[in-house]
């Protein structure tokens, strides 16, 4: 079994290290789970064998009747580190990349309110389907990007990352505060309104276009995959 990684768009791969997600980072999909944006940044893990890459196939458990898709923009480290200040986040980024933090929600919403972790909700395998990764080489700054999500052809979530409540460089400096981050972890950032549930079957494309205008070279991802 290769170890799991990411490919980048050079041709390039890394392997990948320790998964970090944040909750509830775009408020109107706080809202549509019924809270608000939490006053600090909510974390969960998964492991690195969750990453399915582009074409592969997300299985749902069976112990779960309520698999769910939220599209986000990924940030891959690229270099280890710890206590980074927002203004030198960008340093240690080593691209950006399109993925879905697949969930089950029945287990999710059980596990919250037995106040017990999130780890098999959000960390099962196939959990993580990941696009090719954009290097950062690409940008001089640190780039928003339009998020897509089709469900067999029908649109249902359609954001930008320049509504996330806490951008790239805070996730970075508060992730960095509490972990030694390593070259090859990657933070899933959070996902837009309009989740749902998937079914055996359904076949998932999405597309993250970086913001126009602002760069040369970079070009937009695309991540699709199917349902059993
Ligand atoms: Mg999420």
């Amino acid at each position: 079994m290769p170890h799991p990684h990411f490919l980048f768009t050079d041709g390039t791969t890394l392997d990948a290290g320790t998964i970090y997600g944040i909750g509830k980072n775009y408020a109107a999909h706080a809202r549509e789970m019924g809270g608000e944006v939490p006053a600090s940044p909510m974390v969960f893990l998964k492991p690195p064998a969750a990453l399915v890459q582009s074409g592969g196939t997300v299985v749902c458990p069976p112990f779960s009747t309520n698999l769910h898709h939220e599209v986000e923009m990924v940030v891959v480290i690229g270099e280890d580190c710890a206590d980074i200040s927002a203004d030198k986040a960008q340093s240690v980024i080593a691209g950006y990349g399109l993925g879905l933090d697949m969930t089950l929600r029945d287990l999710q919403s059980a596990a919250k309110q037995q106040g017990s972790p999130w780890a098999v909700a959000k960390g099962f395998r196939t959990s993580a389907p990941i696009s090719r990764i954009l290097p950062a080489s690409l940008f001089t700054h640190i780039p928003d990007f339009e998020l897509e999500l089709s469900v067999n052809s029908v649109v249902r979530q359609k954001s930008s990352t320049k509504l996330m409540e806490r951008s790239v460089a805070t996730l970075v400096e508060y992730l960095s505060s509490v972990f030694t981050l390593r070259k090859g972890d990657c933070i899933y950032t959070g996902t837009p309104e309009g989740v749902g549930q998937v079914v055996a079957g359904d076949v998932l494309e999405a597309r993250m276009n970086p913001e126009v205008g602002i760069f040369a070279g970079a070009q937009a991802l695309l991540l699709s995959v199917t349902i059993a």
